[in-house]
Formats: structure tokens, sequence, C-alpha cells
């Protein structure tokens, strides 16, 4: 018979944790996570792997970690995810494979399928990082523009089958979001950095504080010899609410914010002398993952109180179930079903408080929740002397603004054929959330995998072509 409840994770102390950047979750142990593995029931029609953008073969890695071979589970995974640490941390799992899992759908909870890959990532990670032997080059070049996920995807896919790789990265540290946006507490930078060494062991090369679209364009690199083109450059550019007061001191995008926190190390003060002031009453905007992440943050540095001002019902809010609860164990409030209305000036130019208003839920909208209208004279104000807004993110334009060839939505986003990532520019793909919009780590490793493949066939026919 099988083990019905999952076998739980151990977690910091809420009342410790609150004081230090360091990762919340602590993953499986060996033991654990074999008792854990045991609770697959290795379907012969695994739902699961329905559920995973990118395939991986669920079941047989969760065999081998029930047989204990976990180079062999670790191998597995890796066919098909170059980032199993990043992942089996960040993904959406209770939303894909898990959601899809018999187990949870038995009335059960699903398998953690996340923790396990967690787990054998950071055995790897401890016992030494396998590679594949170097395969001859084949002699055709791709550049990489973006190396959050989706362009780390392509790169590691392309690598593997012998093309030349050179990502360039317009930052001075590759990853993504993955360093400038999600906290040390949930995905140390160190472990990012592991899986970054990996896909350049695989042989790609990676050119930090390259912006594509300034000095060099897309047409430079065509010219300059590379023979496709993959754009991965993410969508970082932060929205704003658009009410008075947003340009008081003490307002901060949360992308700013948590840059100057991740990126800039704000959070390791004083061992790097880069601080970033963060008050004693923070207000926070919005309802996602970045919402969260920028909460807690603010908690760690020193926030006496810390509060979500979300539009809509806690239902409703985006951000993952497992961080919403984290935050509540630590304390941040949610003030639900309230939306500032202005942001309101100290004597010193700074923000002193919020006027909020309440709302309720209408008919559902285009997005399929409810939508939120203001409620009639609930107006009330709030003290707060640090604003975060984190209402969304717009896709970083440079290059489209470069690029005339490529065709974009009225929001920007790049146009592709979903089924090859090919843009409208003859050998340029792109995937993520610059053609998505803000979307997860999965979906752009996914979208990553697809323009993989169509750039491995494009090159493949038109070097046949040249030979005839
Ligand atoms: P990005 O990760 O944005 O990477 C794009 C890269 O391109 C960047 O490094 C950028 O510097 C570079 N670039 C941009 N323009 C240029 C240029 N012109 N030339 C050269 N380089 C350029 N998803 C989850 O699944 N789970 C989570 O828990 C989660 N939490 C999140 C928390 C935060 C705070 C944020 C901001 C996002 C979170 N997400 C999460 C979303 C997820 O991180 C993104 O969907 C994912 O990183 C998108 O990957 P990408 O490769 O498309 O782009
Ligand atoms: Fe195991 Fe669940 Fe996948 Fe079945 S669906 S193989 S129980 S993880």
């Amino acid at each position: 018979m099988k083990k019905l409840a999952r076998t739980p994770m151990s977690k910091q102390d809420p009342k410790e944790r609150i004081h230090n950047f360091s990762e919340v979750a602590l993953g499986y142990d060996e033991k654990s996570a074999v008792i854990e593995a045991e609770r697959c029931l290795g379907c012969p029609n695994p739902q699961c792997v329905k559920g995973c953008p990118v395939g991986v073969d669920i079941p047989a890695f969760i065999r081998y970690i029930k047989q204990r071979k976990f180079a062999e589970a670790i191998h597995t995974v890796k066919e098909k995810n170059s980032l199993p640490a990043i992942c089996g941390r960040v993904c959406p799992q209770e939303v894909q494979c898990q959601e899809q899992c018999v187990l949870g759908r038995a009335k059960g909870d699903p398998t953690s399928i996340g923790g396990l890959e967690r787990f054998v990532a950071d055995w790897e990670l401890r016992n030494g990082v396998g590679v594949p032997s170097k395969i001859a080059s084949n002699g055709a070049r791709v550049a990489v523009i973006g190396s959050g996920p989706s362009g780390l995807t392509v790169a590691a896919d392309l690598a593997k089958l012998g093309y030349e790789i050179m990502i360039f990265e317009a930052l001075h540290i590759p990853g993504g979001v993955l360093v400038y946006g999600i906290p040390e507490f949930r995905l140390p930078k160190k472990i990012v950095e592991a899986e970054v060494r990996y896909v350049e062991k695989l042989g790609a090369t990676i050119k930090t504080d390259v912006m594509i679209g300034k000095l060099h364009t897309i047409e430079d690199l065509f010219n300059d010899g590379f023979d496709a083109v993959f754009i991965g450059t993410g969508a970082g550019l932060p929205q704003f609410m658009k009410i008075p007061g947003e340009n008081l001191g003490g307002v901060y995008s949360a992308n700013e914010f948590l840059i100057r926190v991740n990126l800039m190390a704000g959070y390791a003060f004083p061992s790097y002398d880069t601080p970033i002031r963060v008050g004693k009453k923070v207000a926070v905007i919005g309802g996602g993952n970045v919402a969260m992440d920028s909460a807690r943050s603010a908690l760690r540095l020193g926030a006496e109180e810390v509060a979500v001002i979300y539009r809509r019902s806690r239902e409703e809010m985006p951000a993952r179930r497992e961080e919403l609860e984290n935050a509540e164990e630590e304390g941040i409030e949610l003030e639900l079903l309230t939306n500032p209305s202005r942001f309101i000036g100290d004597a010193h130019g700074c923000v002193g408080g919020i006027e909020c208003i309440r709302m309720q839920l209408g008919e559902p909208d285009e997005s399929g929740r409810r939508r939120p209208t203001p409620v009639k004279g609930s107006e009330f104000k709030m003290d707060m002397d640090t604003v975060i807004v984190a209402i969304g993110r717009y896709p970083n334009p440079l290059i489209q603004a470069t690029t005339p060839q490529l065709k974009t939505t009225k929001w920007g986003t790049l146009i592709v054929d979903p089924a090859t990532g090919r843009t409208s520019m003859d050998g340029a793909y792109a995937g993520g959330d610059i053609v998505t919009g803000e979307a997860t780590v999965i979906s752009a490793m996914g979208a990553g995998k697809i323009a993989a493949r169509s750039i491995h066939d494009f090159l493949t026919r038109k070097t046949h072509i040249a030979r005839q």
C-alpha cells in the first residue's frame, strides 16, 4: 500500500529565517528522498510527463532514486533538462507535472517531483558534475542573446549537437532573472553559477557586458558569420501604476529593488558596501512571485511591518502557493481586495502614506479571473515609508527597436511561430518572456528546447543545400 501523505521537506524556522538570506527550503536527505520516491507508482502511462514542458522522463529518474542509483537518476533528468537544481527549486511543479500526477488525482498528495529533482541535482553538485564527452564541432555558429533560462537551454541543447555557441549577456553576471530577480533565500547564487558553469562545460562561451542592439545589431551578428541567432532577452521593463506620487522618494519598482538587493549585493551589507534603504513600514503592490520576493526581502533587510496590497482575493493571487504560505509564516500581511489610488508625500518629498480604496469582484475578465471594481466611498489611508511596485513587467524593447525585420505584438513581444520559435527574420529564433510576456522558468526552457530543435533543422537543411 502506497503512503498517501507526502514526505515533508525541512525548512528554516520562520523566526530565524526572517533575519537571514540563507535558503528557506532545505531539501531532502537521501533517506527522505528514497521514502518519497517509493510513493511513485511508476505509472505505465505517466501523466506527470505530459505536464513537463521539457519532457523529463519522470518515472525513470524516480525509479533510479528508489534503487539509490543517484548518478543514473540525474543523468536521466539531464537528458532533457540542463538546469535541474534551479528547476527543482523554483518551477511551479504544483501546476505542471505534479498537477497531473496520478497519486494526486487519487486524493493523496502528488509525488514531490520537484523535491526529488532538486535532491538528485544537489547530490550531483556535491559529488562532482558529469559532463557528456565533447562532440566535435560541426562548424556552424549560433549566437544566443540573453543568458536567462531560455538562452541557457538553447545553448546547452545546441552545444550537445556540436554547434559553436556564443551567448551575449547585457549584465555582468549570466543567469537573467535567476540571478537578478529571484532572491538568495529561494535560489542561491552558487546554484545558478554551478548550472551556468555546466552549460559552459558543454562548450558554450558567455560574453557578459554586451548589449546587443546598441553597438552590435542582429544584422552585425549575421555579418560576423553567425549562422543563426536566438533572442531570449526576457521581460525586464517595470510597469508602473501611473497614479499620483509615484515619483516620490522611497517608491521603488520591484525590478530596481530586487536588482539592488541581488545583483548589487544589497543583501550582503556590510560585507558589500552597497546598502539599500528600507524603511520601517513597507507596502508591496501586486500578488505574484515578484511581490512575494520583494516583501520577504524587505523583511530580511530590517522592515518592521510589510504588507502586500492586492486588488483581488487570495485565491486569485498568481504567486506560487508554497511561497505565499512561506510569506505568511514569516509575518507578511495581506491587504486583499485593496488598490492604491495615490501615494502621499511627506515634507521631504518622500512617501509617507498611501491612499487606498477597497475593491469587490465582479464578472470574469479576459484573463478568466473575476474583475475587481472599486467600492464607492471606501477610501482609507495607510501609513507607509517605503513602497515597492510589483505589478508586472514589459518585454525588453531594445532588440525590437533596432531590428525592423522583427514583427512584434502591440505589447512589444516578438511574434514567432509557436511550433518552431521562428521569427519574421530569416535565421532568427526567439523564446521565453520576450515572446510570451512574463511567464515561468520552465516555460522559457521549453521554448528554448523548441527553438534549439528548429535551429538544428534549419542549419542542417541550409548546410545540405550549400553542399549540393
Ligand atoms: P530572463 O530570465 O529575463 O533573461 C533575459 C536575459 O537577457 C537577461 O539576463 C538580460 O540581461 C538579457 N538581455 C536583455 N536584453 C539584452 C540585450 N539587448 N543584449 C544582451 N542581453 C540582453 N518563474 C518561475 O518559474 N518560478 C518562480 O518562482 C519565479 N519567480 C520569479 C521571481 C522574480 C522576482 C521574477 C522577476 C521572475 C520570476 N519568475 C519565476 C519568472 C521567470 O524568472 C522568468 O519567466 C524567466 O526567467 C524568463 O526567462 P528568459 O530566458 O525568457 O528571460
Ligand atoms: Fe509517479 Fe505520479 Fe508520474 Fe505516476 S504520475 S509516474 S505516480 S510521478
